[in-house]
Parts: C-alpha cells; sequence; structure tokens
C-alpha cells in the first residue's frame, strides 16, 4: 500500500478501521485508490448480501425504536444541530479524507465540499418542529367531523451517491431524511466511501441513536441490492442517467418511493450584451471547476457571433492558467478525474470529436502531471449539435462552443438535449434574462452567476435529468408521508 503523502496525522486514525488493523468482521474487501498517484492506500470491507439484509434490518429496527422516533420535535432538531456543530469540528479530517479520495485540491474540500455539508445539516436541522399536517372541514360528506392529516416519515432510506461530491450529495440526503424522522443508509460510491464512513461515525459521536444512520460499502451491485429490497421505503439516487434508470426498475416490485438526481449536459449561453469578463471567467468555470466532475457543469457554450472569437479567446486563457496538481498542496487548483476508467472514458470523447473533424481552439494548451488520472481542461470550437460530444455527458473538463446569432436560435440549441439540469444565461438585459429563464428546460437556471445550489431551493432535473426534487422544502415530499385521519363527532 502507497503512502498518503501529506495527509498522514489526519487520515491515518480514520483509515486504520478499514485497513486492517483492527480486526473488523470483513469477509472481502475491494481497494481504494489515490487518483493523483494511481496507488492504493486503503481497503474497503466488501459488503455482502447478509451484511446489507443486517444493516437494513437494524434500521428498520431503529426508525421504529422509541429512543428516534419518540423524539419530540425540538428534541430532533437540537440532535441534529449537534451533529451539524460535529461534523464542522472534524472539518480538517474530512476535508482530509475527501481531498484523498477523491483526488481534489485540499483547499476546495476545505472551502466548499465540507462547509456545504454543514451549512445542509444546519438548514435541515431547523425543520423538525416546521413539519405538521392541517385540518380542514369535509365538504362531500354530511355530519359533524374533525379531519386532519398527519405528516409521517417515510420509513428507511437507501442514499445511493456518486463520486465527484461524495459528502455533500450524502448530507443533501442524509440531513432532510433525518430531520423528517427517516433512517437512512448511506450507500458512497467504491471509489469515494471514506467521508461517508467517517460521517456515520461523527453521527454515533453527537449522540444519534445506533442504527439511525449506517453504511454499507461496495459497488453497484449493493447499491441494486438496497434499490430492490423490501425492507427499503424510499431510495434517494445521485448517479449517471443509465444507473438511476436500473435504479427506478429495481424499485418497483416494492413500490419504493424513489427520487433521482442523474447527468446534465447543461448549456451556457453568452449574450451579446454581457459582462465578458465575468461571463467568460464563469463559463470557463462553470465547465472546469471540480474537474468538469460536476452534474450541472455548463459543458455546452453557445456565443454570440459578435463576440465569439473573443470570449473563446478568454476561456482558453483561463483553461491555460489552470495549475493541476495534487490534492495535498494547496495551490492546485484543478485535480485528476477519478479513475483511469473515467480518463480513457473522457479522452475517447475528445479523441472521437477529433477524429470527426471538431477543431480545439487554440491557447488552451497546459502542463498536466504526468503521474496520476489528471486531464488538461479543453475547448473544442464550432461543434455541430449533431456531435457526440455535443450530446453525451461527458464527465471531464471539455467545453464544446458554438456560435448563435439570434436568442431564438440559442433557446433552440440549449433545449436541443435529451437532458435537462441546468443552463446558464448572461446578459445586462433584464427582459432577456427573464424571456431566457422561462424559456430553457433545465430545473435551475443561472442568470450571470454558476454553481450556486442552496439548501433553501429546489434542484432536480427535468428530461432524462431526474426525477423529483432535492433541498428546499420540496424535498420532504420524498421523505414524508401523507396520512388523513376522519373522525365522527357526532
Ligand atoms: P453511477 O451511476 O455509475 O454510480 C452512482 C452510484 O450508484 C454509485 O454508488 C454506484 O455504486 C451505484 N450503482 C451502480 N450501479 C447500481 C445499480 N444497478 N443499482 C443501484 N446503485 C448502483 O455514477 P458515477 O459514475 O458514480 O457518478 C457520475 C454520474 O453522477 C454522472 O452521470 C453525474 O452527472 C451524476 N451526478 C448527478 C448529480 C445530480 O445532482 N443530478 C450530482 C452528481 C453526480
Amino acid at each position: 500500500m502507497t503512502t498518503i503523502q501529506g495527509f498522514e496525522d489526519l487520515v491515518l486514525p480514520a483509515l486504520k478501521l478499514r485497513a486492517g488493523d483492527d480486526p473488523l468482521p470483513v469477509s472481502a474487501v475491494f481497494e481504494d485508490e489515490d487518483p493523483c498517484t494511481g496507488g492504493v492506500f486503503a481497503e474497503i470491507p466488501q459488503a455482502s448480501a447478509l451484511d446489507i439484509d443486517a444493516v437494513v434490518a437494524a434500521a428498520n429496527q431503529a426508525f421504529r425504536d422509541p429512543t428516534w422516533r419518540g423524539l419530540a420535535p425540538l428534541q430532533r432538531e437540537r440532535l441534529l444541530h449537534r451533529f451539524a456543530d460535529a461534523i464542522e469540528a472534524d472539518l480538517p479530517r474530512l476535508a482530509a479524507l475527501e481531498a484523498l479520495d477523491v483526488g481534489k485540491p485540499i483547499s476546495l474540500a476545505e472551502a466548499v465540499d465540507v462547509p456545504a455539508a454543514v451549512a445542509w445539516m444546519r438548514a435541515y436541522a431547523g425543520w423538525p418542529s416546521k413539519l405538521h399536517g392541517r385540518t380542514a372541514s369535509l365538504s362531500a360528506t354530511p355530519g359533524e367531523h374533525h379531519v386532519y392529516s398527519r405528516r409521517e416519515p417515510v420509513g428507511v432510506v437507501a442514499a445511493i451517491t456518486p463520486w465527484n461530491f461524495p459528502l455533500v450529495l450524502a448530507v443533501w440526503k442524509v440531513a432532510p431524511a433525518l430531520a423528517a424522522g427517516c433512517a437512512v443508509i448511506i450507500k458512497p460510491a467504491p471509489e469515494t466511501s471514506l467521508t461517508a464512513l467517517r460521517l456515520a461515525e461523527i453521527a454515533r459521536e453527537a449522540g444519534l441513536p445506533p442504527g439511525v444512520l449506517s453504511v454499507v460499502t461496495g459497488g453497484g451491485e449493493v447499491g441494486a441490492a438496497l434499490a430492490s429490497h423490501p425492507g427499503v421505503a424510499k431510495v434517494a439516487f445521485t448517479g449517471s442517467t443509465r444507473t438511476g434508470q436500473a435504479v427506478l426498475s429495481a424499485s418497483v416490485p416494492s413500490l419504493k418511493r424513489v427520487t433521482l438526481e442523474l447527468g446534465g449536459k447543461s448549456p451556457s449561453i453568452i449574450c451579446a450584451d454581457a459582462d465578458l469578463d465575468r461571463a467568460a471567467a464563469q463559463a470557463a468555470m462553470g465547465c472546469f471547476f471540480n474537474s468538469g466532475q460536476v452534474c450541472y457543469a455548463g459543458t455546452r457554450l453557445y456565443v454570440h457571433r459578435s463576440i465569439y472569437e473573443d470570449v473563446l479567446d478568454r476561456v482558453a486563457a483561463i483553461a491555460a492558467a489552470q495549475k493541476l496538481g495534487p490534492s495535498s498542496e494547496r495551490s492546485s487548483e484543478l485535480g485528476p478525474l477519478i479513475s483511469r476508467r473515467q480518463h480513457e472514458r473522457v479522452a475517447g470523447f475528445v479523441d472521437r470529436a477529433l477524429a470527426a473533424g471538431v477543431r480545439r481552439h487554440p491557447g488552451a494548451d497546459i502542463v498536466v502531471p504526468d503521474v496520476g488520472y489528471f486531464f488538461a481542461p479543453t475547448l473544442l470550437r464550432d461543434v455541430p449539435p449533431e456531435a457526440e460530444i455535443a450530446r453525451e455527458e461527458v464527465f471531464g473538463p471539455v467545453l464544446s462552443a458554438s456560435p448563435f446569432d439570434d436568442l431564438d436560435e440559442a433557446m433552440d440549441l440549449a433545449n436541443d438535449s435529451a437532458y435537462g439540469l441546468a443552463a446558464h444565461v448572461w446578459t445586462r438585459d433584464l427582459a432577456t434574462a427573464h424571456r431566457a429563464a422561462a424559456r430553457l428546460e433545465a430545473g435551475t437556471v443561472f442568470v450571470n452567476c454558476i454553481l450556486a445550489a442552496d439548501p433553501g431551493f429546489p434542484f432536480g432535473g427535468m428530461k432524462t435529468s431526474g426525477l423529483g426534487r432535492e433541498n428546499g422544502s420540496e424535498v420532504f415530499d420524498a421523505y414524508l408521508e401523507h396520512k388523513t385521519v376522519v373522525m365522527d363527532l357526532s
């Protein structure tokens, strides 16, 4: 096993449990790799079918136990605030684990990933006392009645997550599910199990009853077992569209509640009147941030023909200025892709685009470290709408640009996609902004900004980008049942 450069003090104590120093009852393990080096640094337990049955049974028991189910709303709030505090107190270790596992720069994990996890847990910690039903009069039934509705937790939730923002995306599910009174089992992506495991430890330290938050580790077969398990009431899934479709199919026999946060191919539209400094910088980082491994990255760039060359030159200069480097170096701006497989996948998309006649815009060249799975930010120009690179999600730092002549054309190009997760518009004209916001087929429209998800507003996809919404108060539709109580008072 290779050494963990730069993170020894923080991550070794947390890794000990999974690396075999502690006698965990584990029959099989899989390897965890550092994407910055390709070296294996830990072994993670592989959950068996028996493990999954045991975890689901324990979660169901915890869900019904009075130590959790019987908590008054303010008691649950207090516990969740304590959990948020404990996550915040563990920021250095969580950030180091995330940086090591995903390969993302430590400065990014410290500034974005862990603070977002804390913010979401805090935002939802305040919800339990605000979740309630309503009363109404019966209008179609004669007699004297008292009628009210209750909102009740749906049961055990399987939270299945991808590898790009493992901690954040787990907390997007865990925080509202716990606020609703559910019990949660996290199934992290096999490439990035560490922060989910640490999160469950922190939950226990903060006082959450055993079984209320647990983790099972492994690959797609573990996710599939949870998605079809009769003891799981709801699946909250984030990942690719293809896997989301499999999750939905697997959930049919037991009619689980399912939310799907899936892939995207989001458009970025720069109008002729835009603030070009801002628009070019944001359009570039809206694609290259986190090395392009962002579901709502703006990967299709449409620029008004009058400013097309200028904007592309600016984006290329920004690409060329990025510092690719290892996660432990504070000066690194972009890390590697998650795995050799993902590197080959992204390179394949670019190679096929170039072979089909698409050209790189000059000036975006950059030195790429020769170890690890680093991929240079790439700017492709004059990409036709039917090209594979303009239609398929690449999930790497690859931006496909083409010009447009008027807003109608930009809207048509933007909406010509199977996906509908996000869309971006840069303009100084209010009417253009509102018209575009109304016409774009996307779950979130960003005007003159990028990457601003928030616990206060719903997030999710139209078309094949998803089903249901996370965040906002809307997320509770996924975690709470409605129960109507009708009492005859005569
Ligand atoms: P993936 O679909 O391969 O895997 C996601 C998770 O599902 C992993 O935990 C995986 O082990 C599990 N899984 C695999 N097969 C399964 C099955 N048959 N049943 C149940 N679970 C199964 O996705 P990935 O490669 O880890 O992540 C990249 C994808 O995630 C991209 O498509 C990206 O757009 C998407 N994503 C979406 C959002 C969003 O909010 N919409 C956010 C981040 C990532």
